[in-house]
C-alpha cells in the first residue's frame, strides 16, 4: 500500500472559513432582531440555504442571497432597504477577509511536499477560492487547486483521474466527514479527518471510526504520523 497523492480540502482545513460565516450570521440575527428571535432566524436561514444550495452552490455569494431571502421572508418583504444594504456589506466583508492559515499547516505542507504529490480540492465560489489560494502563500506547494461545485464520489474520481493517480493511492484530508471523508472512502481512497472548531450544519455526518482507511487527527501537524500507519 502506497499513498502517493495527498488531496487537501481548503476551507477550515488549510485556513479559517466557517468562523467568518458564523460571525456574519450573528450580525444578521442582530440586524433582524426587531423582527424575529435569533434561534428562529438561524433555523430559517439554514432552511433557505438548504433550499438554495442546488441553485447557488456553496460559498459566500450564495450565502448573501440566502441572507437577503431570509430577511425578506421574516419581515414579509418589509425589511428596510438600509438593512438589506448592511446585509450585502456583511457578505462582501466575508469575501474580503484576509486568509488566516491554520496552525500547523505551513510546516506540514512543507515537509510532506518532498515525499508526496499534493493537490487541493475545494468547493465554493470560483473567484473567491482562487483568490484565497493565491493569498494563502501555499499555492506553490500544490500542483493543482481544483474548485468544484460538489464533493462526491464522481468529483473525486474525475480529479484523481485528471492527475493520473488511482484512488487507492490517494489520501484525502479535510474537516468535513460528509464532503472530505465519506466520498473518498467510498472510492477506495484513504481519508484523514481534521475537525475544525465549528462544523456547518449542512456538513455534519458521523465519522466511521472503525474504518481501516480512516484516521482522525486534531492538528495537521499529526498528519505524517497518521500516514505512516498505512505505509
Ligand atoms: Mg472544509
Amino acid at each position: 500500500m502506497t499513498i502517493s497523492l495527498l488531496a487537501f480540502d481548503a476551507d477550515d482545513t488549510l485556513w479559517h472559513n466557517e468562523s467568518y460565516f458564523r460571525f456574519t450570521e450573528d450580525r444578521f440575527c442582530e440586524l433582524l432582531a426587531p423582527f424575529a428571535e435569533a434561534d428562529h432566524l438561524g433555523e430559517r436561514l439554514l432552511a433557505t440555504e438548504r433550499r438554495n444550495v442546488d441553485l447557488y452552490g456553496y460559498g459566500a455569494k450564495g450565502f448573501m442571497l440566502s441572507l437577503i431571502e431570509t430577511a425578506l421572508e421574516i419581515t414579509e418583504h418589509r425589511v428596510p432597504g438600509a438593512t438589506l444594504a448592511e446585509v450585502l456589506r456583511l457578505g462582501k466583508e466575508i469575501l474580503a477577509q484576509p486568509v488566516e492559515v491554520l496552525d500547523g499547516v505551513v510546516e506540514t505542507i512543507e515537509s510532506l511536499g518532498g515525499s508526496h504529490r499534493m493537490i487541493v480540492i475545494t468547493k465554493g465560489d470560483l473567484i473567491h477560492q482562487e483568490s484565497k489560494a493565491a493569498r494563502s502563500g501555499l499555492a506553490e506547494h500544490f500542483e493543482l487547486v481544483e474548485v468544484v461545485s460538489e464533493k462526491d464520489e464522481a468529483t473525486y474520481r474525475r480529479v484523481f483521474e485528471r492527475v493520473g493517480v488511482a484512488p487507492e493511492s490517494v489520501c484525502m484530508i479535510g474537516n468535513s466527514v460528509k464532503s472530505d471523508v465519506l466520498p473518498a472512502l467510498a472510492l477506495g481512497s484513504y481519508a484523514v479527518h481534521v475537525p475544525y472548531e465549528i462544523t456547518w450544519a449542512m456538513e455534519r455526518a458521523e465519522r466511521p471510526d472503525d474504518h481501516p482507511r480512516c484516521a482522525a487527527i486534531t492538528n495537521l501537524r499529526e498528519l505524517p504520523a497518521a500516514l505512516s500507519r498505512w505505509t
